[in-house]
């Protein structure tokens, strides 16, 4: 049997005033600071969108290869919930921000698909402590991107691979902080289970995983769980599920709720949101290289392991040393050798950045070239790559 895996990723944006309102967005004030009318949904409060966050989620659309779209519109999502006093959801459901797109991982350069990306906002946080629940509502109206990937990942390092890569890549361009201890970026995970060439099997949802690893441990141990149920017989039934990262194990939680439950419509207080195309094309010409292009150009050179092009990808000056000496000296694994382990130790010894050296491209690639062309003694190489880390 097959495992089928599909991931939708909360994305806090990196704004700072809220999607609708001007609250601050700062992570760990005091509860209940940072919250007016409009993001607390008193009646008569309006909401305004915030456009550092429709171009974070356009920079975002457009590094994954997703069509933005020129007009796009936001809806209200109905439910009842103590961190949503408003009680209702500003979300995108009919006509999202961006359509379609990708990101190829770097080992099997398989391309994970995109089904679409919306803005939305976020709810407000609840604690239990005892007998009492804290609510406090300044995460409330927070700018969210979620991104909603098709049901295509095959396992859950396929899943810890393409989450890595894609928060590398919205660090990168400053879409995000993507701090999951901040709650900056969560995801929730769709898992099933089918013979290969038959449709696709029935799927339960864990929400909310904390880490990369909690994700892959979660998708390979609820695969296996489907996977045991259907070899005894039984039918997989659709629900959502809590992991238990401690225990390593999932509870059922609730049966899935249906679409209708939630009596989408569009919002009413907030006109279609147009983009500006010559905007667009400022951003594609101002994009860096991203990691997932640095990686796939990477990984094409001999005696390159993904897990290296991987480290360099996140790495500009290591990545410049590396381009630099590539070009006088055809030994990436050499190269690699001398970067990634000569280099980091030195700067461990010296306490100087790991991924910042002090020598520019240029030096370290001449000292590359006479170690490969000119077969420099190790220990002299070392020597000399001592002298230009100061
Ligand atoms: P819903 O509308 O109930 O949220 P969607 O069709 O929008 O369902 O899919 C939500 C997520 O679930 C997507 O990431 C999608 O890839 C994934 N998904 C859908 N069907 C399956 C399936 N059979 N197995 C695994 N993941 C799935
Ligand atoms: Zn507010
Ligand atoms: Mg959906």
């Amino acid at each position: 049997m097959e495992t089928v895996v599909g991931l939708e990723i909360h994305v806090e944006l990196k704004t700072e005033s809220k999607m609708f309102c001007a609250c601050q967005t700062r992570f760990g004030m005091p509860p209940n600071s940072q919250c007016c009318p409009v993001c607390m949904g008193l009646p008569g409060a309006l909401p305004t969108v915030n456009q550092k966050a429709v171009e974070l989620g356009a920079l975002a659309g457009i590094a994954l290869h997703s069509q933005v779209q020129a007009q796009s519109r936001f809806d209200r999502k109905q439910y009842f919930y103590p961190d949503l006093p408003k009680g209702y959801q500003i979300t995108q459901r009919m006509h999202p921000l961006c359509i379609g797109g990708f990101l190829s991982l770097p080992d099997s350069g398989k391309r994970i698909e995109i089904e679409e990306m919306h803005l939305e906002e976020d709810a407000g946080k609840i604690t239990h402590r005892g007998a009492s629940s804290y609510v406090d509502l300044n995460r409330c109206g927070l700018p969210l991107l979620e991104i909603v990937t098709k049901p295509m990942l095959s396992n859950g390092q396929e899943a810890y691979v393409f989450l890595n890569l894609l928060r590398d890549t919205l660090m990168m361009l400053g879409v995000t902080t993507g701090k999951m201890q901040e709650g900056a970026l969560r995801v929730d995970v769709n898992v099933s289970v089918h013979e290969a060439g038959t449709p696709l099997g029935d799927r339960t949802e864990m929400k909310n995983l904390s880490s990369f690893k909690a994700v892959r441990a979660a998708i390979d141990h609820e695969a296996a769980r489907q996977m045991k149920i259907i070899a005894s017989g039984e039918k997989i039934v659709g629900e959502t599920r809590r992991w238990d990262e401690r225990g390593g194990y999932s509870v059922s939680m609730r049966k899935k709720e249906g679409e209708q439950d939630y009596r989408y419509f569009p919002e009413p207080d907030l006109p279609w949101l147009h983009l500006d195309p010559t905007g667009l094309e400022e951003m594609i010409n101002r994009l860096p290289e991203l990691p997932e292009a640095i990686q796939l150009r990477l990984i094409k050179i001999p005696g390159m392991a993904a897990e290296k092009a991987i480290q360099l990808s996140n790495a500009p000056a290591l990545l410049a040393c590396f381009d630099a000496a590539v070009k006088i000296a055809p030994d990436a694994k050499k190269i690699l050798n001398w970067l990634l382990g000569d280099y980091r130790a030195i700067a461990k010894k010296n306490a100087l950045l790991p991924d910042c050296p002090p020598f520019t491209p240029d030096q370290f690639a001449a000292l590359m070239h006479r170690v490969v062309a000119e077969n420099l003694p190790y220990k002299d190489a070392r020597a000399e790559l001592e002298a230009i880390s100061k």
